[in-house]
């Protein structure tokens, strides 16, 4: 059978994804991987998950296994909805859509809104994960301006201005990858150009929750809710492999968002929604979320540390206050895709930033750096192999 012959319009014209590609050799034994997106393993409230689940099995019993409703499983929807609130978001338990991760909000939100040819705005540079959730209903990207705090709000006003955007996505808060953070006056800025031109935001915020200094910024959502779906995940905050993601979203796109998911998997896990109700509910996100930051932020300032000792004049990064990565911009011209085979020679690896570009020829010069995978020793040693591998380069 010709295979190729069966595939989709729509399928064909799906790339290979060539971080993927590139990032196939990480899993090579005594490599050091500063290139992953992922939690780390010991941030997982293991010492608590048996209890989470005899409760839940107490609790609800058989309930827990059974099929359940699209919108999601409703205790999880009312910790939700008490979860959002402590941002500063006003959302009923009804107005809160649980999704296999929030990543099943990006695509979902791509098969309601994306006809072939729209265009979306996105930073640049942007989540890959969600160019791969819009790619397959066909948009086009309109790329906006960034600068190190984020979104530059006139590059927004000149998008829109020009009209014909469906959506903006935005990651406001330690975006991945750079970890830039939009400062309040430009989330009220953006607000104020979404109300002006009546445009859509697809406010995605995985990270808020892992500050480890600073203090909490509103979502812009609560500027502009009628123009806002915040979409948010307990990925970074509970468990990854649980897929628990969640959107707040105004009505009329709630109401497709229910269809289409109906569409694509009925529900997502009851029994994994139970848990996370009781991670909630139960006081133990509260009681955890230190430990996470108390994992990660000595993680991320011996990367800092090891940046300033082992790079080259010319270099910068970025120094956010939370979030999973560092953001290493070099000379202007200066090509890190060799220099990541080089230091992947050495044994570190990290990803080059011009993956996360819509256009791959910008960002040449950046390189997306991981703190959370690797204890403070390791993040030196892989530093210190990227310092030399870039002086050589330079
Ligand atoms: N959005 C952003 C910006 C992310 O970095 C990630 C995870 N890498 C996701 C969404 C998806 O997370 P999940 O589906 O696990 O909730």
């Amino acid at each position: 059978m010709k295979f190729e012959n069966l595939l989709a319009d729509r399928t064909e014209n799906m790339r290979s994804n060539a971080i993927r590609e590139i990032l196939k050799v990480v899993s090579q034994p005594g490599m050091i991987s500063l290139a992953g997106g992922i939690p780390a393993q010991e941030s997982f409230p293991m010492n608590i998950m048996n209890t989470l689940a005899e409760s839940v099995t107490a609790q609800y019993g058989a309930a827990a296994f059974q099929y359940d409703m699209t919108e999601g499983f409703m205790p999880l929807r009312e910790a939700l909805s008490a979860y959002v609130k402590a941002r500063g978001i006003s959302a009923t338990a009804e107005e809160i859509i649980v999704t296999s991760g929030s990543q099943g909000v990006l695509d979902a939100l791509g098969k309601v809104l994306i006809s072939k040819g729209d265009r979306i705005a996105v930073e640049a540079p942007t989540y890959l994960g969600a160019i791969s959730a819009f790619n397959p209903y066909e948009p086009e990207y309109v790329r906006m301006d960034t600068d190190d705090d984020g979104l530059i709000p006139e590059s927004l006003e000149a998008v829109l201005r020009a009209g014909g955007v469906k959506f903006v996505y935005l990651v406001p808060t330690f975006q991945n990858p750079t970890g830039r953070t939009l400062p309040l006056e430009r989330r009220q800025e953006i607000a104020r150009i979404l109300e002006k031109y009546d445009a859509l935001l697809v406010e995605d915020d995985p990270y808020s929750a892992l500050r480890y200094r600073g203090t909490a910024l509103p979502p812009v959502k609560i500027f502009a809710p009628d123009h806002v779906v915040y979409v948010s995940t307990l990925s970074k905050v509970f468990a990854p492999g649980l897929r628990v993601g969640f959107c707040v979203a105004p009505e009329l796109i709630r109401k497709w968002l229910v269809l289409v998911k109906q569409g694509t998997d009925l529900h997502t896990s009851t029994f994994n929604q139970a848990l996370a109700a009781e991670y909630l509910s139960g006081g133990h996100l509260d009681h955890h979320l230190p430990d996470i930051c108390k994992l990660y932020r000595p993680r991320q300032e011996a990367m800092l540390d090891a940046l300033e000792k082992y790079f080259p004049d010319g270099f910068k990064w970025s120094a956010p206050e939370g979030g999973m990565f560092l953001w290493v911009e070099g000379p202007k011209g200066m090509d890190m895709e060799p220099v990541y085979w080089e230091a992947v020679a050495r044994k570190a690896a990290f990803v080059p930033g011009k993956f996360f570009y819509t256009d791959v020829r910008e960002g040449i010069e950046t390189m997306r750096l991981n703190y959370t995978m690797a204890d403070a020793a390791t993040i030196d040693r892989a530093v210190r192999i990227l310092g030399e591998v870039v002086a050589e380069s330079a």
